[in-house]
């Protein structure tokens, strides 16, 4: 059962800007067997061959907890993050169920096949990601995005809802 390292990495490509982000694939982790509860494993990101981030994830009961550490901008301390994320499932039309997650940010919880992380892992509508060409290089993007919820849903680094 999982046991760390077993995450793969991700390849970008270059022609879609939300894939410059951190993006967790809730249908690819069902493909590949990562949401049987119980689980732990690690998932990075790579570019030009270069681990560029990495999370530890834990799976439960019809949730995940993502576990990682980031930087606040701005500031050199490091914050340790561990927070839930929770799946929901709706029927297949040909049987089965597919897995969505329930987007983690205070206010929102939609129901997502993908989470992006800045500081915080939220969906595409927290983020209001575009996919054609923008100014801002996504870091840039992203951890303005991060605050910009937080001040707008009024929230402290590190707390979710729930
Ligand atoms: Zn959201």
């Amino acid at each position: 059962m999982g046991g760390y390292g077993s995450g793969r990495r991700w390849h970008f490509s270059a022609k879609d800007t939300t894939s410059d982000y951190r993006a967790l694939d809730v249908r690819r982790w069902k493909r590949d067997g990562f949401l049987t509860p119980g689980q732990a494993f690690g998932w990075q990101w790579s570019r030009h061959g270069e681990v560029v981030a990495s999370i530890r994830v834990r799976t439960e009961e019809n949730k995940i907890r993502l576990i990682y550490r980031q930087r606040d901008r701005g500031t050199e301390e490091w914050q340790d993050e561990d927070y839930p994320v929770y799946l929901d499932w709706t029927p297949c039309h040909l049987g089965g169920k597919r897995p969505w997650f329930l987007c983690p940010a205070r206010g929102c919880g939609r129901r997502v096949a993908i989470l992006y992380g800045g500081a915080i892992f939220a969906c595409r509508h927290c983020y209001q990601l575009a996919y054609d060409s923008q100014r801002e290089t996504p870091d840039d993007r992203a951890a303005r995005r991060a605050d910009k919820i937080r001040d707008k849903l009024d929230w402290e680094p590190g707390f979710f809802k729930r």
